[in-house]
C-alpha cells in the first residue's frame, strides 16, 4: 500500500495499522480494526462531552450557552477565545444608523515585543448580529474574541441560535449508528434489526404510494402525524444546511464589513473556478502584491541550497509598510478551489520577504506556474485571495508584475494612518526615524509629490525637543488630497541623493491598490 501526500488523511487514519509490507488480506483485518477504533474514540468523546462538564472560566452567559451545547473538544476553543478577550481594548466606537462600529485593538506578543493589531467589529443592536474582520466565525466557525468583547460591552447575555452551530452540539444523534458495521458489537443488534425492518417496510409502501399523487400527499400527511408523536423534528436536517450556507456565504467577502444581517438571506456560493481562454485580460485590476513565478527547466537539477532560497517570496515594500501596523507573521492565502495555503511572513518592513511556504506552493501548482502569474487580494488580516491566471503573459506584462527587490533602490517607508487633528491641522509631527533621515539631510523643506501634484512642504526643526515636522504646506496637501482620518500615507525617501522629492502614495501606491478580483 503506498498513499501521496495529498491524502495526508489517509495516513492518518491507518496510522499503526497498516505499513508498506501489509498484505491485501492483512489490509482488510486492519481496516475494519481501524473502523472499531474510531467508532470506539468517538464513543468515548460522546460519553465524556455527555457526561463531564468543563467549567467555565468567565461569569458570561455566552460561555455557559456554549457550555451547554457544544463538545468538549470544541468547547476548549470557544473557551480559548474567551480567554484572550483579556488582550483586546476597545479603542474607538463610532455610530452609523443602527449600526455601532467598534475599532478593537489587540495586543500580540512578537519575538519579545508587544504588538498591536486592529480589527473591527460592526454590531447591529437589533439581530444583535457582529461582525468582525478577523472572519474567525466565517472561517472556523468560532465567534472571535473581538466580537465576544463587543457583545460583552453591548450586553449581550445570550448569542444569536446561528452563533452556535449545530454540526458541534453534543446533542446531535448520529444516525449513521444505526448501519450495520463489522465492528457493530451485540448489544446494539437488535436496535438494528428493529431499524432495518422498518427501513425495509417504509421502502415497500413508498414504491407503491409514489405511483398516485393523492397516495403521496395522504402518505406524507399520516407520517407527519406520526413524526409528532414520537417527537421527531422535522427541521433538524434543514437547520444543518443552514449552517453550511452561513459559513460559505461568508468566506468569499472581501473586507466589505457590512453587519451580517444585511447579507443573511443571500447564499452567495463559492466562485466556480473556470480555466480562462488565452492570455489574461490586459485590463485587469492590478492586486495588492503582484508576483510572477518563473520555473525554469534547470529546476530539476538544483541543489538543496538552491531549492531552500526557491521558499523565498518577495513582498511589495508599499504594501507591507501601508499595512506594517496590521500584518502579523502567518498569512493564509485562499485559493479559488478552497486550497489554503500557509506562509510565513518576516515582519521586516525593509526586506519584506515570505521565508516559508512559498516553495510549497509552487510545488502544489508545478507544471503550471511556469508562464501564469497569481494575484493577490488582501482581504484583512493575514488573509488573501489567490487567484491564479494560466496561460501566456507578454514579456511587458510579465515585467509589470515581476518584483524582485532590486526594482526599488535605496530608499526608505515610511507609514502613517492619519488621526483627525494630523488630517485637519497645519502641522504632521513625524516618525523619529522618518524626522532623522529628513534631518540628516539638512533640509528645510521638501515636495510632498503625490499623484496629482507636488505641494512644497517646509520642515521644522526642534533641536531640543528632538522633533521633526511638516509645517507650512502641510495643511495644503491635505486639502489638495482631501485626507481624513483613518487615510494611510506611506512616504518614500530615497536615501542616496539629497532629494527633496518625498513620494507619497495615499492609502496604497498603483501597485498596492486593493480591488477585488473578478472571477
Ligand atoms: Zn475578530
Amino acid at each position: 500500500m503506498s498513499t501521496t501526500q495529498r491524502s495526508e488523511g489517509m495516513n492518518a487514519f491507518f496510522d499503526g495499522f497498516i505499513n508498506s509490507s501489509t498484505t491485501l488480506q492483512q489490509f482488510v483485518h486492519q481496516y475494519d480494526n481501524a473502523l472499531r477504533q474510531k467508532a470506539q474514540k468517538e464513543l468515548e468523546a460522546d460519553f465524556s462531552s455527555m457526561n463531564t462538564t468543563l467549567p467555565c472560566g468567565s461569569q458570561s452567559l455566552i460561555e455557559r450557552q456554549y457550555q451547554t451545547e457544544y463538545t468538549q473538544a470544541k468547547f476548549v476553543e470557544v473557551q480559548n477565545e474567551f480567554r484572550s478577550r483579556m488582550n483586546c481594548f476597545i479603542k474607538n466606537i463610532t455610530k452609523e444608523g443602527t449600526i455601532t462600529r467598534y475599532t478593537v485593538k489587540e495586543d500580540v506578543i512578537w519575538e519579545g515585543e508587544c504588538r498591536s493589531k486592529f480589527h473591527v467589529v460592526v454590531f447591529d443592536p437589533v439581530t444583535t448580529y457582529s461582525h468582525c474582520s478577523c472572519q474567525l466565525f466565517e472561517f472556523r466557525g468560532i465567534l472571535c474574541r473581538h466580537s465576544l468583547l463587543v457583545l460583552g460591552q453591548e450586553d449581550v447575555r445570550n448569542v444569536p441560535t446561528k452563533y452556535v452551530l449545530r454540526r458541534w452540539s453534543k446533542n446531535v444523534r448520529r444516525r449513521h449508528t444505526l448501519i450495520k458495521a463489522s465492528y457493530t458489537n451485540n448489544i446494539e443488534d437488535s436496535k438494528m434489526q428493529r431499524y432495518q425492518a422498518l427501513c425495509k417496510r417504509f421502502y415497500d409502501i413508498a414504491e407503491v404510494a409514489c405511483d398516485s399523487e393523492t397516495a403521496s400527499d395522504n402518505l406524507l400527511s399520516d407520517l407527519n402525524c406520526i413524526a409528532k408523536t414520537l417527537g421527531v423534528c422535522t427541521s433538524t436536517t434543514l437547520s444543518m444546511v443552514n449552517d453550511a450556507s452561513h459559513m460559505d456565504g461568508r468566506l468569499h467577502g472581501n473586507e466589505d464589513v457590512r453587519p451580517s444581517s444585511e447579507i443573511d438571506g443571500i447564499l452567495v456560493r463559492s466562485p466556480v473556478a473556470v480555466k480562462r481562454k488565452g492570455r489574461p485580460r490586459t485590463k485587469r485590476l492590478q492586486s495588492t502584491v503582484e508576483k510572477i513565478t518563473k520555473k525554469k527547466k534547470s529546476h530539476a537539477t538544483k541543489t538543496k541550497h538552491a531549492r531552500n532560497s526557491n521558499d523565498i517570496g518577495y513582498v511589495d515594500r508599499h504594501f507591507a509598510a501601508a499595512f506594517q501596523n496590521e500584518l502579523g507573521p502567518t498569512w493564509s492565502l485562499l485559493d479559488n478551489n478552497g486550497h489554503t495555503h500557509v506562509v510565513t511572513y518576516n515582519m521586516d518592513t525593509v526586506n519584506p520577504r515570505i521565508t516559508n511556504g512559498w516553495g510549497q506552493m509552487r510545488n502544489i501548482y508545478p507544471e503550471r506556474l511556469n508562464d501564469s502569474h497569481i494575484s493577490f487580494h488582501y482581504v484583512g488580516n493575514n488573509n488573501f485571495h489567490i487567484t491564479i491566471y494560466f496561460g501566456a503573459c507578454s514579456q511587458e506584462r510579465r515585467e509589470s508584475f515581476i518584483y524582485d527587490g532590486t526594482n526599488y533602490p535605496d530608499t526608505s517607508l515610511f507609514s502613517v494612518k492619519l488621526t483627525k487633528s494630523q488630517a485637519r491641522g497645519s502641522h504632521l509631527d513625524l516618525q523619529i526615524a522618518f524626522g532623522n533621515l529628513i534631518r540628516s539631510k539638512g533640509l528645510t523643506q521638501v515636495m510632498l509629490l503625490g499623484q496629482k501634484d507636488g505641494v512644497m512642504c517646509s520642515v521644522l526643526v526642534s533641536v531640543t525637543r528632538n522633533s521633526t515636522k511638516f509645517g507650512k504646506g502641510w495643511k495644503e496637501f491635505c486639502t489638495e488630497y482631501g485626507l481624513k482620518e483613518g487615510d494611510v500615507l506611506v512616504f518614500e525617501v530615497n536615501n542616496l541623493g539629497n532629494d527633496i522629492l518625498v513620494e507619497v502614495y495615499i492609502n496604497g501606491c498603483p501597485c498596492t491598490v486593493i480591488h477585488p478580483i473578478s472571477v
